[in-house]
C-alpha cells in the first residue's frame, strides 16, 4: 500500500437554508450577471479586434466594472475564468472539426437569471468543522451593516469528516434545482493498492455499445447501451408532456434523468475496474473522444448529437472516463487516453486500414487476413494496441474468430448490477 494525495470533492447539504437563502440567491444571482458581462464584453473585443480575450485579459477589462464587486473578487475572478475555459472548450470543438458546437451562452432567461454556482477560494471562506460552518464571503456590494458573510452550516456524509482531509481548497455554492448545497474540494490522503498485473485491456467508448473491451489475453466484452436508451425515452416522453420545459416538473425530470445516468456510468466505471483486477490489467487504454475526427478522408466528423432516442454528447463519455480514471487509481491501475484515429478503420489482426467504413451489422471484416470481428472489440483491440502491440499482428495464435465473439454484459435495473448474458451461437 502506498499513499497519495489527491483532489475530493465532497458534497453537503445546508442545515440552515432558510436562513442562508436569500442570501445565496443573489450571490448566484451576480455570478450570472457578472458571466454576461463578460460575455458582452467577450463579443465586443471580438468584434473590434478579431480576438477573444483570455482570462487574465477579462479581469483587467471588468475588475473595476461594478458587477465585479457584487462577489468576493476571488469568486468573482473564478466567474470570469469559467468564461474563458468555456470559449476554449469551444475553440477545441470547433477545431477538431465540430461544425454544431456553439459558443458559451447569456446566462438569461427572459428577464430572469439563473443562479450560478459561486466558488470561494481560501481568502473567501473560512471553515470550522468543529461546530461543522462554513462562512462565504459577499462581495462589498451586497455586504450590509450587520453582516459582510454567510454563516452556513452543512452536513457532509457519515462518512465524510473533514477534519481528517489534508487541506479544503475550495468551497462551492451550488444551486441544484431545488435549494443550495455545499461542495468542499479538498487534497485528501489516500492508499493506493499494488497493481493488479502488467496486462492490457482497450476499451472504446461509443453509441451502441456504451463499452467494447479487448483484454490482452484474446477475450473481449460488450456493454450495449439498451437500459440507458430505455431510460432515456422513457424520460423523453414525460419530458415532453410538461406544458413548459422550463416548469418544476420538467425539471425534476431531467435531474431524475441525469441521476440515472450517473448511476449508471458509476456502476459500470466500477464493475470494469473490478473486472481488471480480476484480469490482473495494471493498464486500461480508453479512446479519448474529447478531440476526435473519425474520417478526415471524407471530411466527416463522428456525429455525438441526437442518436435515436439518446441524446449522448462527448462531454457524457469524458465524465464517464474521468470516472473510471477515478477508480482505476484506488485500484493501482493507471487509464491512458489514446487518439481514436483509425482505430475503427483498421484491422487489428493484420493493420490492413480499410476505406469503407464499419460492416453491416455491427461486423468487421477484413478483405486482406479474412478477420471477421466485432466492429466495437475491433476498435478497442486497435486501441489497445496504441499502448502494447499485440502478438496477433504478427500472426500470432490466437483462433480467428475470437473477436467476433465478445462476451456480453447487460445492466440489470433489478440489482443494479452488471451480469453477462450467455452468448448467442449461430
Ligand atoms: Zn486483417
Amino acid at each position: 500500500m502506498a499513499k497519495q494525495v489527491v483532489s475530493r470533492t465532497y458534497t453537503a447539504s445546508i442545515r440552515n437554508q432558510q436562513q442562508v437563502q436569500d442570501d445565496l440567491d443573489a450571490l448566484g444571482f451576480s455570478a450570472s450577471k457578472l458571466w454576461n458581462v463578460g460575455r458582452w464584453v467577450c463579443d465586443r473585443v471580438w468584434s473590434e479586434i478579431g480576438h477573444i480575450p483570455g482570462h487574465n485579459e477579462l479581469t483587467s477589462y471588468l475588475k473595476s466594472h461594478e458587477r465585479y464587486d457584487d462577489l468576493h473578487s476571488q469568486s468573482s475572478q473564478r466567474v470570469l475564468q469559467e468564461l474563458a475555459e468555456a470559449f476554449n472548450g469551444w475553440y477545441g470543438k470547433r477545431h477538431n472539426g465540430d461544425t454544431k458546437a456553439n459558443p458559451p451562452k447569456y446566462r438569461k432567461h427572459g428577464d430572469d437569471h439563473p443562479r450560478s454556482t459561486v466558488t470561494f477560494k481560501a481568502a473567501g471562506f473560512e471553515l470550522d468543522t468543529k461546530y461543522e460552518r462554513v462562512r462565504l464571503s459577499k462581495g462589498s456590494n451586497l455586504k450590509e451593516y450587520w453582516s459582510d458573510f454567510i454563516l452556513c452550516e452543512y452536513q457532509t456524509r457519515p462518512d465524510v469528516d473533514l477534519s481528517t482531509v489534508e487541506s479544503v481548497q475550495q468551497v462551492r455554492a451550488v444551486w441544484t434545482g431545488d435549494e443550495w448545497e455545499i461542495h468542499f474540494v479538498c487534497k485528501v490522503e489516500i492508499e493506493i493498492s499494488e497493481s493488479p498485473g502488467e496486462k492490457t485491456v482497450g476499451v472504446d467508448l461509443g453509441i451502441n455499445n456504451f463499452a467494447a473491451l479487448a483484454y490482452e489475453d484474446g477475450h473481449s466484452e460488450l456493454y450495449p447501451l439498451n437500459c440507458l436508451k430505455q431510460d432515456d425515452y422513457y424520460f423523453s416522453k414525460r419530458i415532453a408532456h410538461c406544458d413548459d420545459s422550463d416548469s418544476d416538473q420538467a425539471t425534476r425530470l431531467n435531474q431524475k434523468k441525469s441521476a440515472r445516468r450517473t448511476h449508471y456510468f458509476h456502476t459500470l466505471s466500477k464493475h470494469i475496474v473490478q473486472r481488471c483486477v480480476a484480469e490482473g490489467v495494471g493498464t486500461i487504454v480508453v479512446g479519448d473522444l474529447s478531440g476526435i475526427r473519425e474520417d478526415e478522408e471524407n471530411g466527416e466528423s463522428k456525429n455525438w448529437g441526437k442518436h435515436g432516442n439518446l441524446d449522448l454528447h462527448s462531454w457524457a463519455f469524458d465524465r464517464f472516463t474521468s470516472m473510471l480514471e477515478y477508480k482505476a487509481d484506488m485500484e493501482g491501475i493507471t487509464v491512458e487516453r489514446v487518439s481514436e484515429r483509425d482505430t475503427s478503420k483498421s484491422c487489428s489482426c493484420c493493420g490492413r486500414k480499410r476505406k469503407a467504413n464499419r460492416v453491416e451489422r455491427g461486423l468487421y471484416v477484413c478483405d486482406e487476413c479474412g478477420t471477421v470481428a466485432n466492429a466495437d472489440v475491433n476498435g478497442a483491440e486497435n486501441i489497445r494496441q496504441k499502448v502494447s502491440p499485440s502478438p496477433a499482428t504478427d500472426g500470432g495464435d490466437r483462433s480467428n474468430g475470437w473477436l467476433a465473439q465478445p462476451s456480453t454484459y447487460l445492466f440489470d435495473s433489478e440489482s443494479g448490477c452488471f451480469a453477462p448474458r450467455e452468448q448467442a451461437t449461430s
